[in-house]
């Protein structure tokens, strides 16, 4: 019996549409479609793997306002942002289009033989790289453009040479399907196999277990949840075979403001950091969830009155912002009962209006000692919405340890790091210790799709912290090292591909 999925009206909680979910037997037939079309991707020239890409983008783009209608219906994002996030997917494909033409699949390093006896001496050696296979990718509920069916694990997959299989998000099923009839008339249109990009859906755990542990899949992406990334490479890494699982996932992203630059410009701040922790009703990886103060004493200067002023300026800041609803029932459920551990594990609720039955949540702030954010894990999980925790240190040595109790995030935020100074080198230390980025103005929502991004970090923000799924650098998790030793000269031609 076919089982039915149910999109939902984020807004208003009615249901849409049903649409069936795949059965264990359509995830194998995806999986093993993937495989079939491998061999003939993986030899595609660069411009033949940019065309592709590039037919993609502008598929998305032609359909663009029935896409962002639709998108909006399921998550409530709002036609602004839904609209900027597709041209940012739509700039992520030609990106790795440019990438893919400019042959960065096919760097290699050249290692000439070295006449004499070793360690110096050595035979010629060329280090290639060679895609990883078919990918299963999870997408994620808040980005349903960029971390979904064409989004940059997609992208950044299909440039490396990798077939993908998509696993829809249960938050937008009907424009994951939308968008995928796209990416089948495109695939159609340029005469390449269906099998290249499929797609499969399930309400359940089963069917994304079923996909990351299908032997022909040699990758996972992941982009969600810290629980559900860490059932997901439980599972890729207990398969017979296993395989690498690159999963984003959830993040506090603390946000460290010295006094000195709350005093000249604390208004100012607060007004920003209001505008990052409620935009996108908070759901976003990056947004700003624990903001450390540290009181230390300082000559010249009243800090905890400036620390305190800080404070009341960004309740006074929060409280007027309007959030939208939330992408899910269950979301929203989550973020209020976040909000009750926080209140059970000692934290002062400052800001907590309560709305009105069936209207958005309202923005949270609430404020804790240092000690208690280190001593109680309750208070260091992400609370995945529109609030944020004032963690209150004693000193720099405090506040050192609040990131190390913090661990792993995507982002650190450090305001005030104008001077070099004993006290900001050791900011900056923990910080890079612990974080794929460190900022040093504005605030951490906003992801550049760019040549130097690093969107990732230590557990619990992500599962592999040497890697990031967006920006350039994202193709390198589908490649894998090669060496050819003394290869013959047919082959240095080709150069180093058989094909
Ligand atoms: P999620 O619930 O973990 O879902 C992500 C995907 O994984 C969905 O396809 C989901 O299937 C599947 N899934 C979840 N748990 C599973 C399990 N145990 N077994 C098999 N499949 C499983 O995440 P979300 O609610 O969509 O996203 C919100 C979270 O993502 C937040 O924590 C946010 O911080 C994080 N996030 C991280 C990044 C980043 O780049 N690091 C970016 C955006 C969001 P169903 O659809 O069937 O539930």
């Amino acid at each position: 019996m076919t089982t039915m999925l149910t999109s939902f009206n984020a807004r208003t909680g009615e249901a849409l549409e049903h649409v069936p979910s795949s059965t264990p037997a359509a995830v194998d037939a995806a999986c093993d479609a993937a495989a079939a079309a491998f061999p003939l991707w993986q030899g595609a020239a660069g411009p033949e793997r940019a065309a592709l890409l590039r037919a993609l983008a502008v598929a998305l783009e032609t359909d663009r306002a029935e896409l962002v209608a639709l998108a909006d219906r399921e998550t409530a994002l709002g036609p602004v942002r839904l609209n900027g996030e597709l041209d940012r997917t739509a700039f992520q494909l030609r990106r790795f289009a440019d990438l893919a033409e400019r042959g960065a699949p096919f760097a290699f390093v050249d290692d000439p033989a070295v006449a004499g006896a070793p360690p110096a001496g050595h035979p010629a050696m060329q280090r290639w790289s060679v895609p990883l296979g078919p990918v299963a990718m999870f997408s994620a509920s808040n980005f349903p453009f960029a971390f979904s069916v064409l989004g940059g694990d997609t992208a950044s997959a299909l440039a490396a040479g990798c077939p993908v299989v998509v696993k829809a998000h249960s938050g937008h099923l009907l424009l994951s399907n939308r968008v995928f009839g796209l990416v089948q008339g495109v695939l159609a249109a340029l005469n390449l196999p269906a099998g290249l990009i499929g797609l499969v859906q399930g309400g359940g755990r089963d069917i994304g277990v079923r996909l990351i542990r299908h032997p022909a899949i040699a990758a996972g992406a992941f982009t969600g949840s810290t629980q559900g990334g860490a059932a997901l490479a439980a599972e890729a890494a207990a398969r017979p075979r296993p395989v690498p699982f690159f999963g984003e996932l959830g993040s506090t992203n603390p946000v460290i403001a010295l006094p000195a630059r709350l005093a000249t410009d604390g208004a100012a701040l607060a007004a920003t950091l209001a505008g990052s922790i409620t935009l996108g009703c908070g759901q976003f990886c990056t947004n700003p969830g624990v903001i450390v103060l540290i009181d230390a004493p300082q000559s010249g200067l009243d800090v905890q009155a400036v620390n305190d002023g800080f404070v009341t300026q960004l309740a006074e800041a929060l409280r007027p912002q309007q959030p939208h609803a939330m992408l899910t029932t269950a979301m929203r459920g989550a973020f209020e009962a976040g909000v009750a551990h926080w209140a059970q594990a000692g934290a002062d609720l400052l800001v907590q209006d309560t709305s009105a039955a069936g209207q958005p949540p309202r923005p949270v702030l609430a404020q804790v000692s240092a000690q208690a954010f280190i001593d109680r894990a309750a208070l260091r999980e992400e609370v995945f919405g529109p609030g944020s925790l004032v963690v209150r240190a004693a000193n720099l040595v405090q506040a050192l340890q609040v990131l190390q109790a913090v661990g792993g995030t995507l982002t650190v935020t450090l305001w005030g790091m104008d001077a070099d100074t004993g006290q900001t080198r050791a900011l900056v230390r923990g910080a890079m210790a612990i974080a794929g980025r460190v900022l040093f103005a504005g605030v951490p929502t906003g992801v550049a799709v760019t040549a130097a991004q690093q969107h990732g970090g230590p557990w619990p923000s992500s599962t592999r912290p040497e890697s990031t799924s967006v920006g350039d650098a994202a193709m390198a998790r589908f490649l894998r090292p090669v060496c050819l030793q003394d290869a013959p000269a047919w082959l240095v031609e080709r150069p180093g591909r058989p094909v």
